[in-house]
């Protein structure tokens, strides 16, 4: 098995890694989907059980005590992993979906008015377009679309152009439609494509729209500074960054907390419930009602120190020279459809793809008897399928445990595809 030096280091943490799959060792390819957990993030959760278990908040006795330090902790190392420490707050929430549809209900929906755009792109995750949807259709307001690049060399295949955006906003301008927000991915799931965020940020704001960004799929994979890049709200899950699942993150701007409306209505998020009105808490509470995720949050928490531990530098360059390698390997079939930019600085390790003339679920079953996880199907990203005339594809996504070695298998498990399905 060929290791990098950083694989050599955490196989070793990751229990899961030494199961077989019908006699073959685990080659673990669908990252994008969700990660798999340390043992220091299994440990945390099971120790919180065992020695911490409290609710938090609502006691002066020593476990609650010691649960509330555990979650106001957790909401501190995240905020510092993504450089949010003082440009503004962090919401726990379920995930990545459940975060982004708190800005659709609390933020943009009291706001929106017939005739209002919201600008998404065509790469996007259902979960960064239907919340959107439904915020738009009660009230008359409509998405527009930021068409990805299918041609153009010079930007790349699968990427977006941003003077296709610029020229966007001014046509708005001109004719006076209200652009309310850009909701945006920093990585596609299925494209692998890497958005310059900080850029796209400055344009939208240079225009007055503020920006939602999914990182989603950039969490695990390159750091996150909030801060530099400006955008008003980013949201990513806990299960993707080798934490468990059921705990999301959504960081909101300083200036736009004020702007927001309490999302759901309970305990913990209110000031003083009288019989018909109430007053909120202040953000982040305001937004957290009902029990939180205490042992989530300590398992993200555990998650994010043993990331911090490794550093993102270190895990998006073993990323790279994964990517690299795939790339290379995949240009040596020319029955091999890559979707998503060939170049590797624009593009992270998710790669979408097709062998020719056989269906992605036969791809998967195929690689599933030699022990690979890879995902087959539309990934969630039905608009972009579409735009890309497919309606499925195999998608190989990396983790920090990956190797070349579980790369080169497959490709030579897909030549058992050709026999099986085209020979
Ligand atoms: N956005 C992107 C880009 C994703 O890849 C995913 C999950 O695959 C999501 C959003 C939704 O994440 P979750 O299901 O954890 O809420």
């Amino acid at each position: 098995m060929q290791n990098s030096p950083l694989t050599a280091k955490v196989r070793k943490d990751f229990p899961i890694l030494k199961r077989e799959i019908h006699g073959h060792p685990l080659a673990y390819l669908d990252n994008a989907a969700t990660t798999q957990k340390p043992k220091c993030v299994i440990d945390a959760l099971v120790n919180f059980y065992e020695k911490h278990n409290s609710n938090i908040s609502r006691g002066v006795y020593t476990l609650a005590e010691e649960a509330t330090e555990i979650y106001e902790d957790g909401r501190e190392t995240v905020a510092k992993f993504i450089g949010a420490a003082d440009s503004g707050k962090i919401i726990f929430s379920r995930g990545t979906t459940e975060s982004i549809n708190l800005i659709a209900a609390a933020w943009i929906q009291p706001k929106l008015k017939a005739g209002d755009r919201i600008i998404v792109t065509e790469m996007e995750h259902h979960s960064n377009l239907v919340p959107w949807q439904l915020a738009a259709q009660t009230s008359g307001a409509e998405l527009l679309y930021w068409p990805i690049n299918l041609e153009s060399e010079k930007s790349g295949i699968g990427s977006l152009d941003l003077q296709k955006f610029e020229e966007m906003l001014k046509d708005a301008t001109k004719i006076k439609q209200g652009i309310r927000l850009l909701a945006v991915t920093a990585v596609s799931n299925v494209l692998g494509t890497v958005n310059p965020i900080a850029e796209i940020v400055k344009i939208a704001h240079s225009h007055g729209v503020p920006v939602l960004v999914d990182a989603a799929q950039a969490a695990a994979r390159m750091p996150i500074d909030v801060a530099r890049w400006d955008c008003d709200f980013l949201a990513f899950s806990g299960h993707k960054i080798y934490g468990p699942t059921g705990i999301g993150v959504l960081y909101v701007k300083n200036e736009r907390l004020e702007e927001m409306q309490p999302f759901q209505g309970g305990g913990g998020m209110i000031r003083q419930v009288n019989r018909q009105t109430s007053t909120w808490a202040d953000a982040p509470q305001k937004f957290e009602a009902g029990t939180p995720p205490v042992a989530e949050v300590y398992g993200l928490t555990a998650a994010v120190e043993y990331l911090s531990d490794i550093g993102m530098q270190e895990i998006q360059q073993h990323e790279i020279e994964l990517t690299n390698h795939a790339l290379k390997r995949f240009a040596e079939f020319n029955d091999l459809e890559l979707y998503g930019p060939q170049d590797i600085n624009s593009r992270s390790g998710v790669l979408s793809f097709n062998l020719r003339n056989v269906h992605p679920h036969d791809v998967a079953q195929v690689l599933d008897e030699s022990g690979i996880g890879v995902r087959a199907g539309h990934h969630c990203t039905q608009v972009l399928h579409k735009r890309l005339g497919i309606v499925a594809s195999v998608r190989m996504s990396f983790g920090l445990y990956n190797n070349t070695s579980e790369i080169d298998l497959l490709i030579s498990e897909l030549d058992r595809c050709r026999q099986l399905f085209i020979e």
